[in-house]
């Protein structure tokens, strides 16, 4: 078992008249065996509300409760919660071998042999049994990395707690890495929070993704939820890279206008919209931008590509419209040149549209589930 409920989660810190609310009032359930990634840029509260989850910070209002049992006030070692860091934290004089038993000395009452049987076990799983003998600094960033987890996995919590635990390795190693995380989570089916600044690491591993912004939570969901389904503006500008591109147009009840293209709605549409105020954001992301050649295609809008970035098999052409500047992802096929112009289409079906005021999603795009070609 290892289900978390956070109950109106605060942290304050700082004096009366500078207080910062790293925290802000976070309701969040955590269901067993899941995979939940905190994510969000710096400072909006990731690594406070993981630190207050193992007890390394005190919550300043509010409850943390673990299987039913509130262990708000409980000291880290008796939360039956391992956490990894990002900086790996091993003890520099000791063997790999000797970091990974460390906790278990310490903390249970089992013997020498035990011990070891539980170390070599872990080492297995991380395949790192060559490794024990060497202290961290013969090891590389990788290993130290698997070390750190290791010494996780032998207290068999009942939650992982992850601070950006790939951000100090290269980038292939990430991506390798990610993999085996995930399927060493499935394995161990152990609940894992796991807190990255990093969308598309959340986006690849979590079961859901919590979107955290200045302390609050922003939508909890699945990453496809996340990214088709935005909330706001803030999570639609977060998920999904490159970023989503954001226009204000004013709405006449037919034409959306904007100061260089105008964009006519189709009836449907232009009744879903008209109890909506005049202004809003609209909302395209790059890959729903298409190219035509017809200059005359419905609502099609002449840009000039002002920046173009192959990037083998996708190409990112950069355009402004008046002032706002915009990215269009493309197939890497076709051949774009800065200077000419061409013709895009905002197909209705991909638009998302923003309270210019809230942000808040008014509406959102419309894609269709595919089932599994058989
Ligand atoms: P990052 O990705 O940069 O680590 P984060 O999302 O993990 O950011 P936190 O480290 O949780 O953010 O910090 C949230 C806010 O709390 C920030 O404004 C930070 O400056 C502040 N904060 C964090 N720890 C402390 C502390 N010990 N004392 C004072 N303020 C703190």
């Amino acid at each position: 078992m290892g289900q978390i409920d956070l109950r109106g989660m605060t942290k304050v810190f700082g004096e009366r008249g500078s207080e910062i609310i790293a925290v802000d009032d976070i309701d969040l359930t955590i269901e067993d065996g899941e995979f939940l990634v905190l994510v969000g840029p710096s400072g909006c509260g990731k690594s406070t509300t993981l630190r207050c989850i193992a007890g390394l910070e005190e919550v300043t209002h509010g409850d943390i409760v673990l299987d039913g049992t509130d262990i708000t006030d409980e000291k880290p070692k008796n939360r039956n919660i391992a956490m990894v860091f990002q900086n790996y934290a091993l003890y520099p004089h000791m063997t790999a071998e000797e970091n990974m038993a460390f906790g278990l000395k310490m903390t249970t009452d089992l013997g020498e042999d035990e011990i070891s049987v539980k170390v070599q076990e872990a080492a297995e799983m991380m395949g790192i049994q060559d490794l024990l003998d060497d202290k961290p600094g013969e090891l590389s960033g990788g290993q130290q990395q698997r070390v750190a987890l290791g010494r996780a996995i032998v207290r068999e919590p009942e939650v992982f707690l992850m601070d950006e635990p790939l951000s100090n390795l290269d980038a292939k190693l990430r991506t390798t890495m990610r993999t085996e995380l995930q399927d060493l989570q499935q394995r161990l089916d152990t609940t894992t929070v796991y807190v990255t600044h990093d969308q598309t690491e959340a986006m690849t591993m979590g079961d859901r993704i919590v979107v955290l912004n200045e302390g609050t939570i922003q939508q909890v969901g699945t990453p496809l939820e996340c990214y088709q389904q935005p909330n706001n503006k803030f999570v639609a500008g977060f998920i999904g890279s490159p970023s989503m591109n954001f226009v204000d147009v004013v709405n006449d009840g037919q034409v959306l206008t904007h100061e260089a293209f105008t964009y006519e709605l189709s009836d449907a549409m232009a009744s879903e919209l008209q109890d909506v105020d005049d202004a809003f954001v609209l909302g395209i992301r790059p890959e729903d931008i298409r190219i035509t050649n017809e200059a005359n295609d419905h609502n099609a809008i002449r840009i000039e590509p002002t920046v173009v970035e192959p990037v083998g098999d996708l190409t990112y052409v950069h355009f402004e419209l008046g002032d706002t500047q915009l990215t269009a992802t493309v197939s890497g096929d076709v051949p774009i040149q800065i200077g000419t112009d061409l013709e895009v289409i905002f197909p209705e079906d991909r638009i998302h549209l923003f309270d210019s005021e809230t942000g808040e999603a008014i509406k959102n795009s419309q894609r269709e589930v595919r089932s599994v070609p058989s």
